[in-house]
């Protein structure tokens, strides 16, 4: 962590979070939080020559130029959860850095370094937990607030190697017994794309075994046969999937609540349309999936058949006919509904052959229109 070179006379400004907690581990972090004990908006303004970007004065943040870095600066506040599983409202803008600490969802998220000193503040346990690879939340009501956080805990509990303190796994099962569905979507939405984008199996099977995927619907799920992570893997690299998160979450029947996109909507539409269907041969593989997201076949091959997925993505899905319908045109046949029939019938005979030169193609054709 680069020492932020502020003229911070007092020693108030700490980073804090999940900055402190990847330093420790010697983890790659994506953001640095940083947070002044006090108002940091007036803190910034009292900054000679310092350049302020933006002030969100609800929230009391603050966002700086630091050696041509955007960085934004929180100030320390409290939180209050009105209503259970949304927002907490803000209650207090500057309180003492213990409080904003005991507002945050881990032990291992609750630490601070004081930027100047390098002093680490540890109100909460967070270094022990780090040393002995323990997700703790820091008050039973944890859950109950913020039910995200049990699908944080998952995150990290696999991005780091960590477990569940038994307390915390205890209030974790206890809230996913009586689950409060009125909650933000949009966030748990957030959380199940960060953890599901990790490609882990052992989140999956945590996912449905302890039944977090209540969260996401009442309706029973079980795992599925085979073994995602392997799946995808095997497969990444050729057909990139976007949405690795919905091949995992398409494994559960109803995503009514997760307001998906038009694109992701499509991947589980499309997939729903299919799943009923046995291909028979490689041109009934071939045209049941040439139009599909990679994501809506692996689920076809998690869920229906892998065998058939499998064909398709190895050894059909880059097959395709070379000739255009310009090329028949010159061969002098004018342009009507029988080029498709034609580019059809090429494409069996590629499926079944599928070095065929460009002039063979070409040559299919020619035979084709003869026999028209
Ligand atoms: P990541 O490396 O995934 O970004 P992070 O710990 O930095 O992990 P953020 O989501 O960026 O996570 O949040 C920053 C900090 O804000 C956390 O470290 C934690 O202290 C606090 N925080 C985030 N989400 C919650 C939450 N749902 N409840 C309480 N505190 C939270």
């Amino acid at each position: 962590m680069e020492i932020l070179n502020l003229n911070d006379k007092d020693n108030k400004l700490f980073y804090i979070g999940g900055v402190v907690r990847d330093e420790i581990l010697n983890a790659e972090s994506f953001d640095v939080d940083l947070t002044y004990e006090g108002n940091a908006i007036e803190f910034a303004k009292n900054i000679k020559g310092l350049k302020i970007l933006k002030v969100n004065e609800p929230f009391g943040t603050v966002r700086v130029l630091i050696k041509n870095k955007e960085v934004d600066i929180a100030s320390t506040r409290a939180e209050k959860y009105e209503r259970a599983g949304h927002l907490p409202t803000v209650t207090k803008i500057g309180c003492s850095l213990k409080e904003d600490v005991l507002r945050r969802d881990f032990t291992i998220n609750a630490l601070a370094k004081n930027v100047h000193t390098g002093e680490i503040i540890d109100f909460t346990g967070g270094l022990s937990d780090i040393k002995n690879k323990t997700i703790k939340v820091l008050h039973d009501n944890s859950f109950i607030d913020d039910p995200t956080r049990i699908l944080r805990a998952l995150k990290f509990a696999v991005r780091f190697n960590f477990k569940l303190d038994e307390h915390t796994k205890l209030l974790r099962d206890n809230y996913l017994k009586n689950i409060n569905y009125d909650m933000s979507f949009k966030r748990l939405k957030k959380e199940l794309i960060e953890t599901f984008n990790l490609n882990s199996q052992i989140a999956y099977e945590e996912f449905i075994n302890a039944e977090i995927y209540k969260l996401v619907t009442p309706k029973e799920a079980s795992l599925a046969k085979i073994n995602i992570e392997n799946f995808i893997d095997k497969y990444k690299k050729l057909i990139n999937p976007d949405n690795i998160w919905l091949i995992y979450l398409g494994t559960i029947e109803d995503l009514s609540n997760l307001e998906l996109t038009k694109e992701e909507q499509k991947i589980i539409n499309d997939y729903n349309t299919i799943k009923n269907s046995q291909p028979k041969n490689d041109y009934e593989i071939y045209k049941l999936f040439e139009s599909l997201k990679p994501e809506s076949v692996l689920l076809y091959g998690i869920m229906v058949n892998v065998e058939i997925a499998e064909r398709y993505l190895s050894k059909l899905k880059n097959i395709n006919v070379n000739i255009t319908g310009k090329d028949i045109k010159g061969l002098g046949i004018p342009p009507s509904s029988k080029y498709n029939n034609c580019f059809e019938y090429i494409l069996k005979e590629k499926l079944k052959n599928p070095k065929l030169s460009y002039k063979e193609e070409l040559a299919l054709a020619k035979k084709f229109f003869e026999k028209e």
